[in-house]
């Protein structure tokens, strides 16, 4: 009889972004599997240090087996908990067919099983905030604890990127948690069949070799940007099951057989048309992009230590007096105030001209230096001049593209320039370190994107003759 997998709390997180994965990593060919990233290597590698100097820090004891060795760590882990220790780094527990080694095991007053005290849970995290992915990790340990304790802890914890610990009532997870539990065993059992949806994770994901191909093959809907799995089955139940017949789609039939709206729907079929016929369709020009003079903005940053800026360039683009890029650098935490001021006093060299950047991230960026480094009306200004290109792009044409990142938009619209690589967070990441060749390549990244931005602008401009501002 062949053995069932054990589930750990790995197989949570992974449920809370793609069930398909979650079947993959249990039942799929790992012979097909891809090695991770670049970056998810270096997200791994940054994760297990952060966690180690947290656990240094403690010098709480571990078992002498790691989970490989599991029986043995888990009686190691047990008698570390009889004991009573103060806390346990990275113990083995087991239960039903669950295993689980939570980064820390803290003890509790209260009875339970193993004395007058128990343990809850806290996990290290490197991000800043806490996520629903990483809150139904530490559900799974509360929920093994139960049962090796006979207590379930009244709340857990997750130790963020900056120190900062976050504590989640255990009462809170449990619907949730519970559901997410049985979902994950019935896919492992064949009971829930999944199947895969494109989403951003996609690209980086090592089962992208087997579900990438199959997608494009079967003209899946998943591959239209705002496609969702709820929309996807309802299209699907009414015949629209592929790009193609949703781009033949009459809108008031697609719109009356599938039940969705027709507003959500109008979109979905635009860009199974433009997808369809590999071409650009034009929607509203909407109001034409200012400038020039004007000013493009890209930031980079490092978000461990709760973040920092390491890159900030400001290049201004002018006819009459050509274009000039400052390069504005913060290696270390402490140089980001001076960051921020130097960046002020380019914005304030033009104060007229408005400023372009794509996605949310240099406006997060530059909104935190404000809230950080506090200069008043100077910092408001600045923020409130900046223009996201990415939603004007959006209501202006729906393009051929799978998602709608600077990358693939440029590429879109005609941009024949170096693309900014998908992956830019091990390069900030030595970059800050002070690694001369990641600093190279961060700045090279900065340009292919400012270039990028730059072609953006124009391709807009190009479709409109209508200043901002004067349309409705
Ligand atoms: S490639 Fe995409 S669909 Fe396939 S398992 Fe990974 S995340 Fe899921």
């Amino acid at each position: 009889m062949p053995s069932v997998p054990s589930l750990s709390a790995t197989h949570l997180y992974l449920y809370a972004h793609c069930e398909h994965r979650v079947h993959l990593e249990l039942r799929g060919d790992s012979g097909v599997r891809l090695a991770d990233t670049e970056e998810e290597r270096a997200l791994k590698a940054r994760g297990i240090a952060h966690e180690a100097a947290i656990a240094d820090a403690l010098a709480f004891p571990r078992p002498a087996h790691g989970p490989e060795a599991r029986d043995r760590a888990f009686e190691e882990t047990l008698a570390l908990m009889r004991a009573g220790e103060a806390g346990i780094y990275q113990g083995v527990l087991l239960a039903e067919d669950l295993i689980g080694v939570p980064d820390l095991l803290i003890r509790q007053p209260g009875a339970s099983h193993l004395g007058d005290h128990h343990y809850t849970v806290a996990d290290v995290k490197i991000s800043q905030r806490a996520r629903a992915d990483q809150a139904l990790q530490v559900a799974f340990y509360a929920h093994l604890l139960e049962k090796v304790q006979g207590v379930l802890p009244s709340e857990v914890y997750l130790i963020l990127g900056d120190g900062s610990r976050e504590a989640i009532a255990s009462e809170d997870l449990g619907g949730v948690f519970e559901q997410a539990l049985a979902d994950v065993r019935a896919i492992r059992d064949g009971g829930r069949a999944t199947d895969p949806f494109f989403q951003d994770a996609c690209p980086r994901c090592p089962w992208r070799g087997l579900c990438l191909p199959e997608l494009e093959a079967r003209d899946d809907l998943s591959l239209l940007p705002g496609m969702t799995r709820s929309r996807r089955g309802a299209l699907a139940r009414s015949g629209f099951e592929t790009v193609s017949t949703l781009a033949a789609a009459r809108p008031e039939r697609a719109a009356t057989r599938s039940g969705l709206e027709r507003r959500s729907l109008l979109p979905l079929i635009r860009q199974a048309q433009a997808a369809a016929k590999r071409a650009i369709l034009p929607l509203s020009p909407g109001p034409r992009p200012e400038g020039p003079p004007e000013l493009l903005v890209t930031a980079h940053e490092n978000p461990e230590n709760a973040g920092h800026t390491v890159l900030l360039t400001i290049s201004l683009s002018d006819i009459k007096q050509g274009n000039r890029t400052a390069l504005i650098w913060a290696a270390d935490p402490s140089d980001e105030k001076a960051l921020y001021e130097k960046a002020l006093r380019a914005f304030s060299r033009r104060p007229h001209a408005p400023v372009y950047h794509h996605g949310r991230s240099a406006v997060w960026q530059l909104a935190r230096l404000e809230s950080r480094y506090g200069s008043g009306s100077a910092g408001l200004q600045a923020l409130h001049r900046m223009t996201d290109v990415a939603p004007l792009v959006r209501r202006a044409a729906a393009l051929p593209v799978q998602r709608y990142t600077l990358a693939e938009a440029a590429r879109a619209t005609g941009y024949a320039g170096e693309l900014p690589p998908e992956e830019i967070l091990p390069l900030t990441w030595r970059a800050a370190g002070g690694d001369e060749e990641a600093r190279e390549g961060l700045l090279a990244a900065a340009a292919s994107e400012r270039e990028a931005l730059q072609h953006l602008i124009g391709w807009l401009r190009s479709l409109s003759e209508t200043p901002a501002g004067t349309r409705a």
